[in-house]
């Protein structure tokens, strides 16, 4: 199909090379080309049934006129001419769905989704940005998260791609159709694609990226065109100035409509979700130092204890990290790197400060750990010793930042080495000298001069509680 898809596309540039055609039967065709895409005009390619006053083509026309609030002549007057020109989303505006009982939408609230590739005319950390932004234009008024997946498969794919791109509906150069996407729904649906021979930007010039991409993930939700102008939905771009971009009135209808409202506060500081913080049995994912705070993290949530002024602040990690996974599983600081690392499963990420650093996720086998190790239980580095030790089931390994070797006594059993910790480790950090274990709902104070427990606490000591 591609390759029948490529010849058609062959044939109508060659087109090009025959001498100009008069003036109205461009625009006629240019017309016949729109109102067939966005507009489903069918004609079965005789002369007649383009011919602007056959009924079909005409019809058309009015209803195009219509939802543009354009005044209603069935004709192919200036204004209307002149609305056929705007650039604007390749997606229709008649109601694809109206014919199916139900429209589709996503029957899950936490939605996955990938980047193929990038498009070359901006950095690719600006991609990343432009679709972060994006996705939470949605997630801050409906219960619905986004996560960013970097292989395997994901809800919503998102792709750049000139001309034939592997689908029924292949771009048209520079203007014209920007991008498109699909309604909800297995393998396709939801996916994205944005026609690289755009120019895409972060600013006002050529098209910019996210506002393109907002309104493209409103259809990747199952919303249709809007007919209100200014709304995002409406299937023209028009630049608005990003920072300041608020959604409109409209589009929160529509979303909300299939989705609902969001229910707690979006800033991340969600006091009435808030899990119950000092609960005696709590036990976290994982605990790290970030640059002299301490950080909790559990499930969704993370608490960050500054100990300076002793506050505790709650927060979710997805309005710190939007596109880092919940439910960590493993986190250090290496303060010679002055990095944090995260850890889920057999991927880890690197933090600097409040960004994660480029070409991060990577994989756990990149540090020397074998096949048969699926997920790391706790991390910790050393101070003292330059050493991170990675806690996996009744083991440790350690690893050599310097060298950037996993030690080749690795592993050990916990028990052998860090006898009264018990046999696994749920998270660990290290404090003033201290290693502070946590092995279900209990937390022990290890001395690394003493090689012994010091002291045994509640799990959350930590949290003003
Ligand atoms: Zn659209
Ligand atoms: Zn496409």
């Amino acid at each position: 199909m591609k390759r029948l898809l490529l010849l058609l596309s062959l044939s109508v540039t060659c087109s090009f090379a025959f001498p100009a055609v008069p003036e109205t039967d461009n625009e006629e065709s240019l017309a016949e080309e729109y109102l067939k895409k966005y507009y489903n005009l069918k004609t079965d390619g005789s002369r007649q049934s383009r011919k602007k006053n056959s009924i079909p083509f005409s019809e058309k026309i009015r209803q195009m006129q219509e939802f543009f609030g354009l005044e209603v002549t069935g004709k192919l007057d200036a204004d209307t001419m002149k609305m056929m020109k705007q650039p604007r989303c390749g997606v229709t505006d008649v109601g694809q769905y109206s014919t199916f009982t139900g429209r589709p939408v996503w029957r899950k609230k936490d939605i996955r989704y990938r980047i193929l590739n990038y498009t070359p005319d901006i950095a690719r950390a600006d991609v990343d940005t432009a679709i972060q932004k994006a996705f939470k234009v949605w997630s801050d008024v409906t219960p619905l998260t986004f996560t960013r997946i970097y292989d395997g498969v994901s809800d919503i794919e998102i792709s750049f791609g000139a001309q034939v791109h592997g689908d029924f509906y292949p771009f048209d150069g520079p203007r014209g159709t920007l991008a498109h996407a699909y309604a909800p729904g297995d393998v396709i649906g939801g996916d994205a694609h944005f026609d690289e021979d755009e120019t895409w930007t972060t600013g006002s010039a050529g098209f910019n990226l996210f506002l393109v991409a907002a309104h493209e993930f409103g259809h990747s939700l199952g919303l249709d065109h809007s007919k209100i102008p200014g709304a995002l939905m409406y299937p023209t771009y028009s630049y608005v100035n990003p920072n300041a971009f608020k959604l409109p009135r409209d589009d929160t209808n529509g979303i909300q409509a299939l989705y609902g409202a969001r229910r707690d506060n979006p800033t991340g500081l969600a006091k009435l979700t808030m899990p119950t913080t000092c609960e005696p049995n709590i036990i976290f994912d994982a605990v790290t130092t970030l640059r002299g705070d301490i950080l909790f993290f559990k499930e969704k949530n993370f608490w960050r204890k500054v100990p300076q002024n002793l506050e505790v602040r709650y927060y979710l990690i997805k309005s710190f990290w939007p596109s880092l996974p919940s439910d960590i599983e493993a986190a250090y600081e290496c303060q010679e790197k002055d990095q944090v690392l995260l850890f889920k499963g057999t991927q880890y990420w690197a933090l600097s400060g409040s960004d994660i650093v480029k070409d991060f996720p990577k994989s756990i086998y990149k540090l020397g750990f074998p096949q048969t190790v699926k997920r790391i239980d706790a991390a910790v580095n050393n101070k003292e010793t330059g050493k991170t030790y990675f806690f996996v089931d009744d083991n440790y390994w350690s690893y050599d930042e310097d060298k950037q070797l996993m030690d080749q006594t690795s592993p050990r059993k916990i028990s052998a080495d860090f006898p009264g910790i018990g046999q696994k480790v749920h998270a660990v950090f290290q404090s003033n000298g201290f290693l502070y274990f946590f092995n279900g709902p209990n937390q022990y104070e290890f001395s690394t001069r003493t090689n012994r427990v010091t002291r045994q606490l509640k799990n959350n000591s930590w949290l003003n509680c």
